[in-house]
C-alpha cells in the first residue's frame, strides 16, 4: 500500500522507514500538512497518515474519497481533528490508542516541578553567572491535592506520579474507573468539588463537545487562588483568553501548557525570526509564570517507536483482512460514541 505521510518531521522518518520494511507499505513524507489545499497530494495513495495538526475535515474526507483514497492512519490517540461522523462509510480511520502514557505523564511533572521550583528561571541564571535566589521560592508538593480530569491510560500514570510526592488526588471523569477510588488519598468528585479544592489542576481528558473550554472563566473563578494549570492534553480544553485574564489577576498561579488553542498555526515550526501573529499566545509566553512547551510530552524515543510500529501494524492488518483493532467508528457506527473513545 502507497501512503501519503504528512507534516513530517526528522524525527518521524528513521522510524517509519524501520518499522515499514518488508511490510508491503510505503510512505511518500511530505512535509505539509494535510488540508483543502495540499489534500490533492495524496492523488494516487490508497492511505494518508496524519498527525494532531492535520485537518480531516469534510472537504478534506470528500476530496480523499473521490480520489479513492480508503484509510486514514492517524498517528496519535487524540482524533479532534478528524470529522468521524463525516468519515464513516468513506473512510476507514485508525489511531495509536496508546504509544507511551508515560511519556506524557512524566511530561506533565516534569513541567509542573520546573514552573513550581523555578527551574526555567534558575537555568538561565546560572549561565548568566547570578546565583541569586531572590524570587525562587517555591512550594513542596507533598501533602498538596492534585485535580485530574480525565483518569484514562495518561491521566492515571499522572495519579501514579504524584502519589509518589505524597500527593492527594481528586480524580473527575465522564466514566470513573471502578478501582482508582480509595477513598483515602485518590478519590472521586464532582468538577465543582475538584476546582474548589485542588492546588493543581492538571487535564488529561480528550477534546469534545463537552471538555471545550472545560477551563474558562467561570471554572476559573471557582477554583483556589494561586492554582497552577497544566495542560498537556489538548489546546481547546482551556479558554486561553480566560487563562491570560487569570494570570493578569493572580487568580492563576502558574500555567504548563505542551497544547494551545490555535497551536496547529505555529506549533511545531520555528517563528524565532518572526513577529509572533497571536497576541494571547506572545503574552502568556511573555509571563514569567507560564511555562509553554510546543506540543512535544509525547516526545520520547519509546513513544516514537510505538507510534511507527502500531501505525505500521494498523495499516498491515488492514491490507491482510480488512481488520484493524485500532479502527475508529467503524464497527460503532456512532460518532458520539466513538467521541468518548468507548466503542472499541
Ligand atoms: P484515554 O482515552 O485513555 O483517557 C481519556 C479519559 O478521559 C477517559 O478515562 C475518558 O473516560 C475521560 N473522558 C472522556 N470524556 C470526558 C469528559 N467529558 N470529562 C472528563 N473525562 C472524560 O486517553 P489518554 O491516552 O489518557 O490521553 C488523554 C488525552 O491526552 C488525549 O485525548 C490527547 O488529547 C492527549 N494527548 C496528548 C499528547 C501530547 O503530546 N501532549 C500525547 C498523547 C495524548
Amino acid at each position: 500500500m502507497k501512503i501519503a505521510f504528512f507534516d513530517t518531521k526528522p524525527y518521524d522518518k528513521p522510524s517509519f522507514d524501520f518499522y515499514s520494511q518488508d511490510s508491503g507499505i510505503t510512505f511518500k513524507y511530505f512535509e505539509t500538512k494535510l488540508n483543502e489545499d495540499t489534500v490533492d497530494l495524496a492523488h494516487g495513495f490508497d492511505g494518508v497518515c496524519v498527525f494532531v495538526n492535520d485537518t480531516v475535515n469534510a472537504a478534506v474526507i470528500d476530496r480523499l474519497y473521490e480520489m479513492g483514497v480508503k484509510v486514514v492512519a492517524l498517528r496519535c490517540a487524540g482524533f479532534n481533528n478528524v470529522d468521524m461522523k463525516h468519515a464513516y462509510g468513506k473512510l476507514h480511520i485508525f489511531r495509536v490508542p496508546a504509544y507511551s502514557p508515560y511519556a506524557v505523564a512524566e511530561h506533565t511533572m516534569a513541567l509542573l516541578l520546573t514552573s513550581i521550583r523555578r527551574i526555567h528561571k534558575a537555568y538561565i541564571r546560572t549561565r548568566d553567572y547570578n546565583f541569586s535566589l531572590a524570587g525562587m521560592t517555591g512550594f513542596d508538593l507533598y501533602g498538596k491535592t492534585v485535580g485530574v480530569i480525565g483518569t484514562g491510560r495518561i491521566g492515571r500514570v499522572f495519579i501514579d506520579i504524584c502519589r509518589g510526592f505524597g500527593m492527594r488526588v481528586l480524580a473527575y471523569d465522564k466514566f470513573p474507573a471502578a478501582d482508582l477510588d480509595n477513598g483515602d488519598t485518590v478519590r472521586y468528585v464532582s468538577l465543582d468539588e475538584l476546582f474548589k479544592n485542588s492546588d493543581i489542576i492538571s487535564l488529561h481528558c480528550p477534546l469534545t463537545e463537552d471538555t471545550y473550554h472545560i477551563i474558562d472563566e467561570n471554572s476559573l473563578e471557582k477554583c483556589k487562588r494561586g492554582v497552577v494549570l497544566l495542560n498537556t492534553s489538548r489546546g481547546a480544553l482551556v479558554d486561553a483568553e480566560a487563562l491570560l485574564a487569570g494570570i493578569k489577576s493572580r487568580k492563576v498561579g502558574a500555567a504548563c501548557l505542551d497544547v494551545y488553542e490555535e497551536e496547529a498555526d505555529f506549533f511545531f515550526e520555528d517563528y524565532s525570526g518572526h513577529i509572533l501573529d497571536d497576541d494571547t499566545l506572545a503574552r502568556l509566553i511573555s509571563m514569567p509564570n507560564v511555562i509553554v512547551t510546543s506540543h512535544q510530552a509525547f516526545l520520547t524515543e519509546e513513544a516514537l517507536a510505538n507510534i511507527a510500529s502500531t501505525t505500521v501494524d494498523n495499516i498491515a492488518g488492514y491490507m491482510k483482512d480488512g481488520q484493524c483493532p485500532n479502527e475508529l467508528c467503524w464497527r460503532c457506527g456512532s460518532a458520539e460514541d466513538c467521541k468518548t473513545g468507548k466503542c472499541f
